[in-house]
């Protein structure tokens, strides 16, 4: 049985039956005799049911919301935010049904065709830290490609993955489009990967464990797009409006308390405006609310569990501290405060991917510095450019090996832009027009017009 808890309070929210390897078996199986009927509704009427989809997303939005702040322990607020865009990717992928196509091609003695043609089975794997938003960015692409889905929440945080199948169904998905399994990743995860019937698996997690899912995909040449890691860089120059810069860097560390791929957790800061930047980092930072995720003004929550709280206590144990908030008082809960720690881009805490509200502030010397620290990691997920020198912003934009970034801000995603990793932090994009190659494959047919 699995025990599913609020990490806010360590209550229990619900208690649910493991799947194994039999009922992911089935539910592949289910998946795989819904594909040719799925594949053959028309554009229009797919588009329509992924639309009506959004829909019900939007009509319970509040639900949803509560479910995953609940679950995930995020702040009430940016649980709302992350539902809205659950409602848009669906709406943006309905409208993509009838945008996605092939070309004719010009060639000699007849036509050439291109279709983008549905692979069948889609394994969508996902983690517990944006459950619903993540699932959303694989599940809609997937169906408005006429692909039929399974998709695995993590363990951790599996309630809002059974709600978006509940109300796949009211919107009239036919039986077995959207199948949700529970379970471990090393049992239901491991079996998706490896199972013949599946044709392609849309992971996003740890760099670890995605490279036991590429090594498992290679048996069955499976199709993957891996969303892994970050240690994303805030690079902020002497230049930049330090006022926004440091008011801004906080909330690209701590919002969801840190457990964030694309977070900013090194924040590289030049020389020359290390000290009053620090000084106004400091104080932006003593000013995130930390407290119960179901007020409306609270900014940052608990970690996931107990287990991790002790993985990032570990980042920064003998690391020198620049400050360290405070966490609600009692004996309950998660916690953790937001810690900035002064270090070198050689420390531990620097070098890997803590998941929590740990930033390391580093200085840097001049640009061509910045470029080589920001570099100077396996990881190449995200990334800010803080100036007002508008052909440096571009210059240090283009030089940084990250798939996202951006300029004088912290945003890193956007439904209709590609999102995903350049080095360790995996391959293949989400998100955007771009995010449907991953779920077609391209088959030319030549008709020749000889007489
Ligand atoms: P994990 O890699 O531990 O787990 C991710 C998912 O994979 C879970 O559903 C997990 O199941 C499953 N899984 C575990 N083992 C296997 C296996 N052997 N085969 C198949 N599936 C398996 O990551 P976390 O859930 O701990 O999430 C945190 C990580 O995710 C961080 O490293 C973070 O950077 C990354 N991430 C990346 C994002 C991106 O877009 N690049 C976005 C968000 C997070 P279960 O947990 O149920 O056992």
């Amino acid at each position: 049985m699995l025990t599913v808890l609020n990490p806010a309070t360590e209550e229990l929210l619900a208690e649910l039956e493991r799947a194994g390897v039999g009922e992911t078996d089935a539910a592949v199986a289910r998946a795989k005799a819904a594909f040719p009927a799925w594949r053959a509704v028309a554009p229009a009427d797919r588009a329509r049911l992924l639309r009506r989809l959004a829909t019900l997303v939007e009509e319970h939005a509040e639900e949803l919301a509560r479910i995953e702040s609940q679950n995930v322990g995020k702040p009430i607020t940016g649980a709302r935010g992350e539902v809205a865009m659950v409602a848009e990717v669906f709406h943006f992928y309905a409208g993509a049904v009838d945008k996605y196509h092939g070309e004719t091609i010009p060639v000699a003695g007849g036509v050439d065709l291109t279709f983008r043609e549905p692979l069948g089975v889609v394994a969508a794997i996902v983690p517990w830290n944006f459950p619903l938003n993540i699932a959303s960015w694989k599940v809609a692409p997937a169906l408005a490609c006429g692909n039929t889905v399974v998709l695995k929440p993590a363990e951790l945080t599996p309630l809002s993955a059974l709600r978006l199948a509940e109300l796949g169904l009211d919107a009239g998905l036919p039986e077995g489009v959207l199948n949700v399994l529970v379970g471990k990743g090393s049992v239901v995860g491991q079996r998706l990967v490896e199972h013949p019937d599946v044709a392609k698996v849309g992971f996003t997690g740890s760099t670890e464990v995605g490279r036991t899912v590429m090594e498992g995909a290679a048996q069955t040449i499976k199709r993957v797009t891996l969303e892994l890691g970050g240690k994303s860089a805030n690079v902020v120059f002497a230049d930049a409006d330090l006022e926004r810069a440091a008011a801004a860097a906080p909330y690209a560390v701590f919002d969801n308390a840190g457990q964030d791929c694309c977070a900013r957790s090194r924040i590289l800061v030049e020389r020359s405006a290390y000290d009053v930047f620090l000084e106004k980092l400091t104080a932006a930072t003593a000013g995130v609310r930390v407290g119960d995720p179901q007020d409306e003004r609270t900014e940052m929550g608990p970690l996931i569990s107990a287990d991790h709280r002790d993985r990032v206590a570990s980042y920064v144990d003998g690391t020198p501290i620049a400050f360290r908030g405070d966490v609600p008082e009692g004996d309950r809960g998660f916690w953790y405060p937001c810690t900035l720690v002064e270090a070198t881009n050689d420390d531990r805490v620097a070098r890997e991917e803590v998941f929590g509200p740990v930033a390391a502030v580093i200085p840097f010397a001049d640009e061509d510095e910045a470029i080589r620290l920001a570099n100077d990691t396996p990881f190449g997920l995200s990334g800010s450019v803080w100036t007002r020198d508008g052909a440096r912003a571009l210059r240090v934009a283009r030089a940084l090996e990250t798939g996202v970034i951006s300029v004088n801000s912290n945003s890193s995603v956007r439904v209709a832009t590609p999102f995903g990793g350049f080095k360790q932090s995996g391959f293949g994009r989400e998100l955007g027009m771009q995010a449907l190659e991953g779920y077609t494959e391209v088959k030319n047919v030549f008709v020749s017009t000889e007489a």
